[in-house]
């Protein structure tokens, strides 16, 4: 489902570079599940931002699905993000006078589906994330592991393929990151593609495969033998 070579990424600051990504080349297939690991400032943030098509990269390909990302106009890129991407952020980005339903059904508007079809996609994905009685709650009425709830239902709300999720646990206590891994467990056993950051490793370890950066480069990716449940 991914495909990148030789990713480069420069920030450019007046006549300074600060060169961020230094040749990353990476294969996801589908139904992956996959942590990026690495210290503060490898360039984690940067490379979903690229994966994510947020951002595009200074030099290096990406294919995603069969797409080039790395040679699309912003127009295109927008589409790529509407259709083929859900993204959760560390800190939930909410819109806080709209309901638990309303923030899920968003992605829904920008793409012009009726309100009847928006509430129902909207509270099939609620269900999915055990939120279907906080629905009508605005996020000041949700505790933080609920709100991330409500993050992760808005980004399956466009049945994208890829779901990727910037340290979804970096603002929740122990208990309530283990409940959001689950989740996320749930999503990619329904055959989705995962790709998450942590700096934890016990979160960590619930994905199937590490891949650690460090000043830009890959360290390492280990895949994991996935024990079959008892
Ligand atoms: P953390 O674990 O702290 O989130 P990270 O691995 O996600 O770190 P990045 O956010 O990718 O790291 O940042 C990598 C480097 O790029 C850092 O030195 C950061 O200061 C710099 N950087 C990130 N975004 C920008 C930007 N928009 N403009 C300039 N420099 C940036
Ligand atoms: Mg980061």
């Amino acid at each position: 489902i991914i495909h990148i070579e030789n990713i480069r990424k420069s920030y450019f600051m007046g006549k300074n570079e600060l060169q961020v990504l230094k040749g990353v080349s990476l294969d996801i297939q589908k139904n992956e599940y996959v942590a990026l690991m690495g210290p503060s400032g490898s360039g984690k943030s940067t490379l979903m931002n690229i994966l994510g098509a947020l951002d595009t990269p200074t030099a290096g390909k990406y294919i995603l699905n069969g797409h080039d990302v790395s040679r699309m106009e912003d127009n295109a890129l927008a589409d790529v993000r509407n259709q083929e991407i859900g993204f959760v952020f560390q800190q939930f980005n909410l819109l806080p006078r709209l309901t638990a339903l309303e923030n899920v059904a968003l992605p829904l508007v920008y793409a012009g589906v009726s309100k009847k079809i928006r509430t129902q996609k909207a509270e099939h994905v609620m269900e999915m994330v055990n939120l279907t009685e906080r629905m009508d709650h605005k996020p000041n009425e949700l505790s933080g592991g609920q709100c991330q709830r409500v993050a992760i239902a808005r980004a399956l709300v466009n049945d994208p393929s890829l779901i990727l999720a910037d340290e979804p646990t970096g603002n929740l206590d122990t208990k309530t990151s283990y409940e959001i891994m689950d989740i996320f467990g749930d999503i990619q056993s329904r055959g989705n593609t995962v790709v998450l950051v942590t700096h934890e490793e016990d979160i960590a370890n619930h994905a199937h495969r590490v891949i650690r950066l460090r000043d830009g480069v890959i360290e390492s990716d280990v895949r994991k033998a996935v024990k079959a449940d008892s």
